[in-house]
């Protein structure tokens, strides 16, 4: 059994995919949770076996609460934990307010709110020491996208991850005696497949020469600040969203 367990959501690909790498290096037993995608969550679970590290690919959608108790399950299978990612994520077509239903606004916020929200009960309830854990840390991935607003774009998406904003200073003040640190980032424009998905898969690369450092983050980059929060490196810190955002959205 590991004492050292993180559960990194929509690990498969993209930010999250890179986050589970990197933490597998430094040394946590990773649960690679996914939608959808098993074969992209096997091979993330490959490559960290190859270089000699403990993963599991779990399939489990963030936005219903009996596949979330299976994630956590996995989770107290493979040993005690000390971290979970927030990072499961969705974006949609880009679209005004005044076109949103409420079918997309439930999606939208069930994955990318109540879904972060419901994880992360779960692993309070297991690293708490007022419940008998031994503390851990929970980052939370919220977006530029929150602070900027996402007009003609996402504005759902955004106010989603504004919520996670403030999620993330209640929680992190909820448990901080209770050996719990808690913390965001907002990644900028980072050339992942979620463009794709929101219908516009050239975003990332149109967007680049505009950006403050003018081109696209990548899922490493994002990992890399993840990671650090949820090390003992950021042993007082907590409540902090870190924009890594090459700039942009980068004042209040
Ligand atoms: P991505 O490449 O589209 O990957 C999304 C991941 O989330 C995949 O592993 C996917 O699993 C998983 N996922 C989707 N819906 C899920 C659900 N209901 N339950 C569990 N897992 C689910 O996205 P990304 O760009 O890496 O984004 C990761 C996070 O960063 C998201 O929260 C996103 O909002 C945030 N973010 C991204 C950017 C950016 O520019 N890329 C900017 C700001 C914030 P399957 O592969 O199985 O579908």
């Amino acid at each position: 059994m590991s004492d050292n367990v993180l559960v990194v959501t929509g690990a498969s690909r993209g930010i999250g995919a890179a986050t589970a790498l990197l933490a597998a290096e430094r040394g946590y037993s990773v649960i690679v949770n996914y939608a959808g995608n098993v074969t992209a969550a096997e091979a993330v679970c490959a490559a960290i076996h190859a270089k000699g590290g403990e993963a599991a690919a779990v399939r489990g959608d963030v936005a219903l609460e009996a596949d979330i108790d299976q994630i956590f399950a996995a989770a107290d299978r493979m040993g005690t934990l000390t971290g979970l990612v927030n990072n499961a994520g969705v974006v949609d077509l880009a679209t005004r307010v005044d076109e949103l239903t409420l079918a997309r606004l439930e999606r939208m916020f069930a994955i990318n709110t109540y879904g972060s929200i419901l994880c992360a009960g779960r692993a309070v309830k297991r690293m708490s020491t007022k419940f008998g854990g031994k503390g851990g840390a929970i980052v939370n991935v919220s977006s530029a996208a929150a602070k900027l607003g996402a007009p003609n774009n996402y504005v759902d998406y955004a106010a989603a991850k504004g919520a996670i904003d403030t999620f993330t200073v209640g929680l992190a003040l909820e448990v901080a005696g209770e050996g719990i640190r808690v913390n965001g980032v907002r990644p900028g424009i980072i050339a992942t497949d979620i463009h794709g998905a929101g219908g516009d898969p050239d975003r990332a690369e149109r967007m680049a020469p505009s950006l403050p450092i003018p081109r696209a983050g990548t899922a490493e980059e994002v990992a890399k600040a993840i990671i650090w929060l949820l090390s003992d490196e950021a042993s007082y810190t907590t409540g902090s969203v870190i924009n890594v955002s090459g700039g942009r959205a980068s004042t209040p």
